[in-house]
C-alpha cells in the first residue's frame, strides 16, 4: 500500500471489519447504490461494488489526461460531423457486424433531410475517455473512447466523497484529503443536458411560443436516476422515463418548420433531448424493426440526441483504430481549429495517448498479427462491442486470428496495456475480499453545439474503475469491477 497516506495505517488503527460496515452503511446512506443484476429496478438496492480505499495515481499523469478532455470533445465532433468518413470507415465492418450495419443504415437514410438544417442543429455529446497506466514505458494509454450510455458520473463522484469520509475516520490530515481530488462529473454531465434544454427552447421560441419541452430518458438501471434528479434539481427539466418500446409507440414528428426542421414530440410532449441510457447493446433491440425505427424518427427530428447516430459511430472501436493511423487526427483537427499553435498542441497531447492499434485484416497489420499469434498475452482482439465481455484475450484471440477471413475486419487488434498492480480490498454485495489489482481511469468531457456555434465544451469530471489482476474484463455493472477513485502521488 505504498503513497496510501493517512490509509496506510488502516489495519493498524482500525479493524477492517468495522472500516467495511462503516463504507457499507455510508454507501447506502449517501445512495452509492446500484441495482443488482437481476433484481427488478424498484424492488432493491444495495451498496454499489466498491474499493475500500482510493488507489494511488500519478499527479502529472492525471492532470494530463484531465487536460486532454475538451480536445477528445472537439476530435469526436469533427469525426461525427465527418458522415462520408464514417461510411468509409465503418462500411467493411458492417459487411460482417448487423448491429453496426443498422447504424449506418439510420445514418445514410436521413441524411439528405439533416442537411438541410445543418445550419441549426443541435448537437450534444457525453463523452468518457478510458486509460491505463503501461508500466513498462511509465505512459497513459487510452482503452477506449465511448460516446453512448457514457456511466457512473454520479457513483464516481460518490466514491471520492466517501473515501473522503474514510480518511477523516481514520484521522487523515488536510494535507493527506488535497490529495483526493473533487469530481464534478454528475453536475457536468447534468448541467450540458440543462443547457441543451435551454438552447432548444431558445431557438424554438423564436419559431413558435410553447411549454417547456421535456427530456426523454432511454431507461436502464440506476446511474442515470441522479441524472434525471439534477436534471429537476439544477434546471427544473423534466424527465420522461421511456423503453425503446414506449417510444417507437409514442413518438411522432410535428409539422416541417420554416427552417426545415421538424420537432419530436413523445406522448404529444415537445422534447428537447432524447438520452440514451440502453441502446448501445443488440439485446435492448428487443423487436429490431420496431425500436430502430424509433431511432431513426428522433434522428429525423430538430431534438438534441444524446447520441445521434454518427456520435455512436464515431465510438466505434474501428473508427478509434484508424484515428491512430498516421496524419487522421491531424486532418480531423485542421478541420475544427481556427489556431495553428492550439491545434498543434491538442493533436500531439491526444496522439500521445495512443496504444498500438491495428485492422487485423490489412496488410499493414500482417507483423502485429503475427506477433500476436506468438505472443497473444501480449494483445486485445475487440469487436465492435460496448458494455463489457466481448473482448478476445490468449487462446480465444489467436484462434479467431488463426481463422484468418474477412470476418476479421469487424475486429481491432490492440496493444494490450500493462498497468501497475496494487493491493486493494473490494466490497461487493456486503461482502470485501483483498485481492491484486489494478485501475483504470475514465475522464468525462461535454459538448454542446447549435449550428456553428459552440454552447459549451469541458471537461467533466473522472471515474476511477479497479478489478481484479486477474480478469480481463473490468465492467463495473457486468460484475468484473468496482467503483474507485484516485489519491495524487
Ligand atoms: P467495452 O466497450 O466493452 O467497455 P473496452 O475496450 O473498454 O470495451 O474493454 C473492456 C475492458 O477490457 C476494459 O475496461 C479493460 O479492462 C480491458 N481492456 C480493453 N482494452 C485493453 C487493452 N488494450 N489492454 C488491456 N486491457 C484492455
Ligand atoms: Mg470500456
Amino acid at each position: 500500500m505504498a503513497h496510501l497516506g493517512v490509509f496506510e495505517q488502516l489495519r493498524n488503527k482500525e479493524s477492517l471489519d468495522g472500516l467495511v460496515e462503516d463504507a457499507i452503511v455510508w454507501a447506502t446512506a449517501h445512495g452509492l447504490v446500484m441495482v443488482p443484476a437481476k433484481a427488478e429496478p424498484a424492488s432493491a438496492v444495495c451498496h454499489a461494488p466498491i474499493a475500500l480505499t482510493p488507489v494511488p495515481y500519478p499527479r502529472d499523469t492525471f492532470v494530463r489526461a484531465k487536460s486532454a478532455a475538451e480536445d477528445f470533445s472537439l476530435l469526436m465532433d469533427a469525426v461525427a460531423r465527418d458522415e462520408e468518413y464514417l461510411v468509409r470507415t465503418l462500411s467493411p465492418v458492417a459487411k460482417h457486424d448487423d448491429f453496426v450495419a443498422r447504424q449506418l443504415g439510420v445514418l445514410q437514410r436521413t441524411a439528405a433531410e439533416r442537411a438541410q438544417h445543418r445550419a441549426s442543429e443541435n448537437v450534444i455529446s457525453h463523452l468518457r475517455s478510458d486509460y491505463m497506466l503501461h508500466e513498462p514505458t511509465s505512459s497513459l494509454l487510452q482503452v477506449e473512447i465511448n460516446t453512448i450510455g457514457v456511466s457512473f458520473a454520479c457513483l464516481g463522484s460518490k466514491t471520492a466523497g466517501l473515501h473522503r469520509h474514510l480518511l477523516g475516520r481514520l484521522g487523515g490530515s488536510e494535507a493527506d484529503a488535497e490529495r483526493l481530488p473533487g469530481n464534478e462529473a454528475l453536475t457536468g454531465l447534468v448541467d450540458a443536458i440543462g443547457a441543451a434544454v435551454r438552447s432548444y427552447e431558445a431557438a424554438a421560441r423564436s419559431a413558435e411560443a410553447r411549454d417547456s419541452p421535456a427530456v426523454v430518458v432511454m431507461r436502464n438501471l440506476y446511474d442515470q436516476q441522479w441524472v434525471q434528479l439534477g436534471l429537476w434539481e439544477r434546471h427544473g427539466v423534466r424527465t420522461l422515463r421511456r423503453t425503446l418500446a414506449q417510444l417507437a409507440a409514442q413518438a411522432a414528428l410535428a409539422e416541417r418548420r420554416g427552417d426545415g426542421a421538424r420537432a419530436l414530440t413523445v406522448d404529444g410532449e415537445r422534447v428537447a433531448v432524447v438520452y440514451y441510457r440502453a441502446g448501445y447493446v443488440p439485446d435492448d433491440y428487443l423487436d429490431p424493426e420496431r425500436d430502430w425505427a424509433a431511432r431513426e424518427l428522433v434522428e429525423r427530428s430538430d431534438a438534441f440526441k444524446l447520441p445521434s447516430v454518427a456520435y455512436q459511430l464515431a465510438g466505434a472501436k474501428k473508427v478509434q483504430q484508424d484515428l491512430a493511423t498516421p496524419g487522421r487526427v491531424e486532418a480531423f483537427f485542421a478541420a475544427t481549429a481556427t489556431d495553428a499553435e492550439a491545434a498543434r498542441a491538442a493533436r500531439a497531447l491526444v496522439r500521445s495517448f495512443f496504444a498500438g492499434q491495428w485492422a487485423p485484416g490489412e496488410p499493414e497489420a500482417h507483423e502485429a498479427v503475427a506477433d500476436a499469434l506468438a505472443r497473444p498475452e501480449a494483445y486485445v482482439l475487440k469487436p465492435q462491442r460496448e458494455g463489457g465481455g466481448h473482448n478476445l484475450y490468449g487462446a480465444a484471440l489467436r484462434a479467431k486470428l488463426a481463422e484468418g477471413g474477412e470476418a476479421l475486419g469487424a475486429y481491432v487488434l490492440m496493444q494490450r496495456i500493462a498497468p501497475p498492480i496494487h493491493r486493494a480490498v473490494l466490497l461487493r454485495d456486503g461482502a470485501a475480499r483483498e485481492a491484486d489489482t489494478l485501475s483504470e481511469l475514465g475522464v468525462y468531457s461535454v459538448l454542446v453545439r447549435q449550428g456553428g456555434r459552440i454552447v459549451l465544451s469541458q471537461g467533466a469530471g473522472h471515474l476511477v474503475r479497479t478489478k481484479t489482476a486477474d480478469s480481463d474484463e473490468g465492467g463495473v455493472a457486468a460484475g468484473y469491477g468496482v467503483l474507485d477513485s484516485p489519491i495524487l502521488v
